[in-house]
């Protein structure tokens, strides 16, 4: 499958959503989408991830903390290997040119953006296993060198066993004006962004707005 290096991908996206279509990125916090249609828009596509739970007023919408740790890739890994995950811990090791992601975690309900150094090092020593049971040697300085531990949320929409519920939809409004919904990606938003992308510019045009 396709993997992006995230510091490179979102500046992208960014110059190919400002430079290239004429879009403009405005940073403000939004208490509700009545208030985005009040500052003159017809449209409005509701991305918020976890703020979707206050904008949408949705409560299925749950944060699960994900920690990782990036190193140096001083075993000259190219490939990503992945072991299904068991709820809330799964291991993998993704390869980029210089420097290797080493996860993870799935902690639902935590909001604490500060990595713990234990769960850090449970991920080193899983994903050690992980590279010998894939056939890889020499395991014992992966993580000699490191670059950064970081937390991030998953946006998740829970709604059954389904963690990714996505909601891709327009909501009926009475004045007229378009609202579409487009949250609850989870795990997986990088992986889905493109085709619920479409999806929303489907939705949109349908309901007669001309896309960028
Ligand atoms: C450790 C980790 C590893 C991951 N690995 C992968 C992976 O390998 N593949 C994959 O596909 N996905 C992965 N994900 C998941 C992926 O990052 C998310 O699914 C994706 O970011 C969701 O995108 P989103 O735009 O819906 O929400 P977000 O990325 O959360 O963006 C929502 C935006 O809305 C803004 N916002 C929220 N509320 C308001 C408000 N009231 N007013 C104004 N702005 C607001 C936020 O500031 C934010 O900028 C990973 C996540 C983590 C944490």
């Amino acid at each position: 499958m396709p993997k992006m290096d995230m510091r490179r991908y979102v500046p992208w996206l960014e110059s190919r959503y400002v430079q290239e279509l004429g879009g403009a990125i405005e940073p403000m916090c939004v208490n509700s989408c009545d208030e985005v249609f009040a500052m003159g828009y017809e449209s409005v596509v509701n991305c918020t991830g976890i703020g979707a739970g206050k904008l949408a007023n949705d409560r299925s919408v749950t944060p699960y903390r994900g920690q990782i740790l990036r190193v140096r890739n001083l075993i000259g890994l190219k490939e990503c290997l992945l072991e299904e995950s068991r709820e809330e811990i799964g291991s993998y090791v993704f390869g980029f040119d210089d420097y290797l992601v080493l996860g993870g975690t799935f902690e639902r309900g935590q909001t604490n953006l500060i990595p713990e150094p234990t769960a850090i090092e449970a991920i080193v020593s899983r994903c050690q296993a992980l590279l010998v049971a894939g056939g890889v040697t020499q395991v014992e300085k992966l993580a000699d060198e490191r670059i950064a531990a970081l937390a991030g949320l998953r946006p998740c929409r829970d709604i059954g066993p389904l963690h990714e519920a996505v909601r891709l939809e327009q909501e009926h409004r009475s004045d007229g004006k378009t609202l579409v919904h487009n949250y609850g990606h989870g795990r997986a938003g990088v992986t889905l962004s493109w085709g619920c992308a479409n999806q929303v510019v489907e939705l949109l045009e349908a309901a007669g707005i001309r896309s960028l």
